[in-house]
């Protein structure tokens, strides 16, 4: 299929009365734009723009609600509205110099891998489930990688420290990162769908939309600061989760993975975390007090580890430039 086809060539032959009402807001959508390259393009961007900062919204208005401190990982650090709105400019002007035009590239590349867009039917949730599942996983195990590798010398000084200013982390913050780092760990997001696509030659954009859906809603939730008793990693305990992420920000050296916890278990990366963990659970036949007044010394100690750990790897590139 060409891409400057004309939206009658591209339903020709399609039977509208056999297909649902998503299915209908679909065809309706490219034949709305007119074109598919920017009717792909534009969706991708407003997809990616309204999931973004619509799931932050909630983060930010439970941040400027103090009953629910109670929750919060790190209580004493709640981002004020001019950190919180400095931290939105920044990823507003990322998304629109640096996602957005990788956005516009996505359906010239998609259709020369056989992607289906402008396609319908959508794939079923059966069809869609296994490869979402695979997107997961490929994409922790990426990330658990290129962010290891990222903590280290030159790599950590010129990029990884832009994402690393909080060391108490919150929703809007998933995206504040340096534009390496987007394309980097981008990666690991696209390249399960790219090769999924590549191999079987039988993906619809739609499942890729998604996966990314999902992964937003990860993202953000990972860095929102917050552990409620019904939070995710309290049902499914691989789950990585808030909890697991803030202890990234604070510490340094510990949690590398997104969604999952298995590849910082495998490889010895949650040691301090674990250990912070056993302390907090001996604490439990304690008075609510002394438990608070402990979890406040054991996360100053492991900020203060971590402090000096990034101090220690911003270091060693100093040495190597003697
Ligand atoms: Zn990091
Ligand atoms: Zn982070």
């Amino acid at each position: 299929m060409n891409s400057t086809s004309t939206i009658p060539d591209l339903y020709a032959g399609t039977d509208f009365s056999s297909l649902s009402f998503l299915e209908r807001q679909w065809v309706n959508w490219y034949v709305w734009i007119g074109n598919p390259v920017i009717a792909t393009g534009l969706m991708s961007f407003l997809m990616h723009e309204i999931v973004y900062f619509g799931r932050s919204i909630p983060w930010i208005i439970i941040d400027a609600i103090p009953y629910f401190r109670q929750w919060k990982l790190q209580a004493t650090k709640v981002p004020t509205p001019a950190e919180q709105w400095e931290c939105a400019r920044s990823v507003l002007f990322a998304h629109f110099t640096i996602q957005g035009p990788l956005i516009w590239l996505f359906h010239p590349l998609a259709e020369s891998i056989g992607m289906s867009t402008y396609q319908v039917p959508l794939p079923s949730v059966k069809t869609m489930a296994p490869q979402i599942a695979f997107f997961f996983v490929f994409e922790d195990l990426f990330h658990f990688c290129a962010h290891r590798a990222l903590h280290t010398g030159l790599l950590y000084k010129h990029i990884h420290k832009v994402h690393h200013k909080y060391s108490a982390p919150f929703g809007l913050a998933a995206e504040y990162a340096h534009p390496a780092e987007v394309l980097i760990l981008g990666m690991g997001t696209i390249l399960g769908p790219l090769s999924y696509c590549f191999i079987t030659r039988n993906f619809h954009i739609f499942t890729m939309y998604l996966w990314i859906v999902l992964r937003l809603f990860q993202a953000i939730d990972a860095h929102s600061g917050y552990d409620f008793p019904w939070s995710l990693q309290h049902i499914v305990p691989f789950w990585s989760g808030a909890e697991h992420h803030d202890f990234h920000h604070m510490a340094f050296t510990n949690n590398f993975s997104t969604s999952f916890r298995w590849c910082d278990r495998l490889f010895g990366t949650d040691k301090a975390y674990l250990k912070y963990r056993a302390q907090l659970k001996a604490a439990n036949g304690r008075s609510k007090t002394e438990r608070l007044e402990l979890e406040r010394q054991l996360l100053e100690q492991v900020e203060r580890e971590g402090v000096e750990a990034e101090r220690e790897v911003i270091k060693s590139t100093e040495k190597k430039q003697d």
